[in-house]
């Protein structure tokens, strides 16, 4: 296991910088999600760490020592990528012992780290068939062991799942979060979806232009977002987010947190609107309604409107946030 901290990097590509005087300290043994938007610099922060890409400046630290002239192989780190690069006319099992048998690791204990790791990624029955002949699960799987195989004492991941399908990656999902468990391994984990952060993360790092927004746990960046990008970022539908007066200051709260009714009732913030769009989902119903100044998502268990109706949405007020011109939350810890 390992820590990582990131101590005042920046990294630019010819004249472009991307990130800039970066601090982030990664905990031991903990499963770290950086996420954030296309081009917000994820994958050069996960590639610095590793070392395929070196910062501009800056350094790399992995259990306190500077790793910024070591080479990625000697590192301790694993990455699996997007693309997990397996080689096709290699079985299952070959594909797991090519790394071993470059690493000069012995016969027999290679066939011992083959069964068990194979067993953990639940490949066993897989091992002598090739990757043509597997699902794209069970590729992701082959990907994964052969990165674990080696024991790296930090799991770097670059959107891993993002080539699988829905289901499958909801499934995949709760196998890497198992995964994490067995090993104990610290794992950094990088994705642009916030449900996928959402889920799996102890820590989410969420970023925006090479900038880090805010630190915290899932539950912590949902309920106390630093800032107006982290409100709207995390959620589904997003944080609703208004106007107060002209002065620039906005209001927000989440489409869970707002109740319709057909007749004003008391709160907070209460405003009739009419009902633009209704998406049913089963156990949910999201309304897109729209008021004088406004256009909100609300989400209600009960579905008893129609495209149409005219509704009051109201908002207890300790379900409301506000936002400083700054766009900071106002009152943030
Ligand atoms: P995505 O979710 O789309 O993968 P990301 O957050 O991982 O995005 P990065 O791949 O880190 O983003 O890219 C950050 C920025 O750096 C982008 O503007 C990208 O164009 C730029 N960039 C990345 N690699 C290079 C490179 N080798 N040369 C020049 N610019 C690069």
């Amino acid at each position: 296991m390992a820590s990582i901290e990131l101590v005042q990097v920046s990294k630019s590509f010819d004249q472009n910088t991307i990130i800039q005087n970066l601090n982030l300290k990664i905990d031991d043994g903990k499963f770290t999600v950086l996420v954030g938007p296309s081009g917000c610099g994820k994958t050069t922060l996960l590639r610095m760490i590793a070392g395929l890409d070196p910062q501009t400046a800056g350094a790399v630290l992995i259990d306190g020592k500077d790793v910024t002239r070591i080479a990625p192989g000697q590192r301790g780190v694993a990455m699996v990528f997007q693309n997990y690069a397996i080689y096709p006319t290699m079985s299952v099992r070959e594909n797991i012992e090519f790394g071993l048998k470059n690493n000069k690791v012995g016969k027999e204990e290679r066939t011992r780290l083959i069964e068990s790791i194979s067993e953990t990624v639940g490949l066993r029955e897989y091992l002598d068939r090739k990757p043509s002949t597997l699902s794209g699960g069970q590729r992701q799987r082959v990907a994964l062991a052969r990165a674990m195989v080696k024991k790296p004492s930090v799991f770097l991941m670059d959107e891993p799942l993002s080539n699988l399908d829905a289901k499958l990656r909801v499934q995949m999902r709760i196998e890497l979060i198992e995964m994490h468990k067995k090993l104990g391994t610290t794992f950094v984990y990088v994705t642009h979806d916030q449900v996928e952060a959402m889920s799996m993360a102890d820590t989410i790092v969420l970023m925006n232009r090479g900038c880090i927004q805010q630190e915290a746990s899932p539950e912590v960046i949902y309920r106390q977002p630093s800032n107006l990008f982290a409100a709207q970022f995390i959620g589904v539908p997003p944080m609703n987010i208004g106007e107060l007066g002209a002065d620039g200051a906005k209001f927000g709260f989440r489409p869970e947190s707002a109740q319709l009714s057909s007749a004003r009732e008391g709160g907070f913030f209460s405003v009739r609107g009419k009902v633009i769009t209704r998406e049913m989902l089963g156990s949910e119903t999201i309304y897109q309604v729209r008021t004088d100044r406004h256009s909100f998502m609300i989400k209600c268990i009960e579905d008893s409107f129609s495209v149409d109706d005219t509704v009051h949405v109201g908002v207890e007020a300790d379900r409301i946030y506000f936002f400083g011109v700054d766009e900071g939350r106002v009152g943030r810890e």
